[in-house]
């Protein structure tokens, strides 16, 4: 099973090895997408955590005994590439890697594993074709 998460953190729990407990305690491997983390304030995590259900479900538990908030990311970034003109300017503000253009240059490529739904390229595109939504759907 292989689900995101994203995971905010009370300015007192910052420094508590969470997601080490996580990986060690409830068998589940956990890849952080974006860290948004400053000492004294709350910290964000966006995570995939990948294990088995059981297991996802104990660690969720475990979450919400330390007073950690999380929720599931339900959304999916969507690029209408049938109106892309591949300007490149997604590509240019996305740091993860997820938005490339072609080895030619003339295609946008989208690889969602990458992404870590910050929404940054939505507004970067002039033809406003890049959106956030539920449906995990790409077009
Ligand atoms: S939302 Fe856009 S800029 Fe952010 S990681 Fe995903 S593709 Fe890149
Ligand atoms: S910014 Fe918009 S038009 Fe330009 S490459 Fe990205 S999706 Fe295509």
């Amino acid at each position: 099973m292989n689900t995101r998460y994203s995971i905010s953190f009370p300015p007192e729990k910052i420094k508590k090895p969470i997601i080490s407990e996580l990986i060690r305690n409830f068998s589940l491997e956990i890849n952080i997408l974006n860290a948004d983390v400053s000492s004294g304030k709350t910290g964000k995590l966006v995570v995939e955590i990948f294990g088995k259900e059981q297991n996802l479900l104990n660690g969720l538990s475990f979450l919400n005994e330390e007073g950690i908030f999380y929720r599931q990311i339900q959304k999916e970034l969507i690029v209408n590439i049938n109106d892309c003109i591949a300007c490149g300017s997604c590509t240019g503000v996305c740091f993860s890697g997820a938005l490339k253009m072609s080895e030619t240059f003339n295609v946008l490529e989208l690889n969602s594993s990458l992404c870590v739904l910050c929404g940054i390229c939505i507004k970067a595109c002039p033809l406003q074709l890049i959106s956030l939504n539920s449906n995990g759907k790409i077009v």
